[in-house]
């Protein structure tokens, strides 16, 4: 049966929110070392990275000589929070002898204590449901009970004018300027409207003719998930590199609410959690936060020195499958021609 809103949605503020007390159990594995790299290692890494852009040659990967090695961490703070949201409109339906639950069973519980299954944690949804013990019975306001309204062609009257005649009653042939009575409407010049075919009332739509209604409060309870990431490094390798690799989890939490992690020996990645959380907290205030997660996966990148041809640089490894940054590759044109020529023919 369809239903129609007849006040603005209004949004419910959420309660305030519940966070346990830090208990300083963070379930956290030892942050590992890097990998340890190897001059091997990173040769054949710059190797395979040199062979696959068609122009570079391969005479300064094979003959560079590697100067140092630099390890470091790059972390990636992940933070999800899973919200609830809760708005309630008034809605009305024709009443047609439906079995009601008015507040003759009970009062209505608050809104936040109306009971809703959240789906599976970490997915989008939205149910809505009926506030208990909301729902009356009113008056149409359409038609006011009788059920019928003024038919929207004829305005009631029951007929409308003939357009064949315009209302004269008369109409001339073509072959004379003799005038003959109008067939149309006989001559009367009016016509029995075509839509209430007379009576000049139409059945309420609102009540389906019935003259009464069910209103009822109608709250709706969407579910969402937001996510934020904050890559924190100390070296030059762009951001958007390391954003594409996923590292490795070196710790996980989940709770209803969590607190900003606080013993990561790099400050800036506690200090990217507690923004994060922050601005999450902030930015969906109107929501009741339901559970979040947060993780810290570790990115070792590697900073290597290099000697070729009086040509002295560094370029990165980075990532667990050795993956390679090396925007000033010394030979990049293999046949003597320009790069970009060559990338063309
Ligand atoms: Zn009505
Ligand atoms: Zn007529
Ligand atoms: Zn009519």
């Amino acid at each position: 049966m369809s239903t129609l809103h007849c006040k603005p949605v209004t949004s419910i503020d959420p309660p305030p929110p519940l966070l346990a007390a830090e208990d300083g159990s963070f379930s956290h594995r030892p942050i590992e070392d890097v990998p340890h790299m190897t001059d091997t290692i990173v040769r054949d890494a710059v190797l395979a990275h040199v062979s696959s852009n068609i122009c570079w040659g391969l005479t300064a990967a094979r003959e560079m000589t590697i100067l140092d090695i630099i390890p470091s961490s790059a972390f990636k703070y992940e933070l999800e929070t899973c919200t609830e949201r809760r708005t309630a409109i008034w809605e009305f339906e024709p009443y047609t002898g439906q079995l009601i639950d008015t507040s003759n069973f009970g009062a209505s519980p608050k809104p936040w204590d109306v009971l809703v299954v959240p789906p599976n944690p970490y997915q989008n949804g939205q149910v809505t449901v009926e506030v208990p013990h909301s729902a009356r019975i009113i008056n149409c306001h359409d038609c006011s009970t009788l059920g019928r309204r003024k038919c929207w062609s004829c305005f009631g009257n029951g007929e409308i004018a003939c357009t064949t005649c315009n209302e004269s009653g008369l109409t001339l042939t073509n072959s004379s300027s003799v005038s003959n009575s109008c067939l149309q409407c006989n001559g009367v010049g009016r016509r029995r409207c075509v839509v209430c075919l007379g009576p000049g009332q139409l059945p309420c739509k609102t009540c389906l003719a019935r003259g009464k209604l069910k209103i009822c409060l109608k709250m709706t309870v969407s579910w969402k998930i937001y996510g934020s990431e904050r890559v924190v490094e100390h070296t030059s390798m762009p951001p958007i590199l390391l954003n594409a690799i996923q590292g490795r989890l070196a710790f996980q939490e989940e709770k209803a609410a969590v607190w900003p992690i606080n013993f990561f020996p790099d400050e800036a990645v506690n200090h990217a959690s507690r923004e994060l959380l922050d601005q999450h907290r902030l930015r969906y205030s109107a929501e009741k936060i339901m559970l979040q997660r947060h993780a810290v996966r570790l990115v070792p990148i590697y900073q290597i020195a290099y000697l070729w041809r009086e040509h002295r640089d560094y370029f990165y490894i980075y990532g667990y499958d050795n993956l390679v940054y090396f925007p000033g590759y010394p030979q990049r044109s293999c046949c003597g021609i320009s790069e970009y020529l060559c990338n063309i023919s």
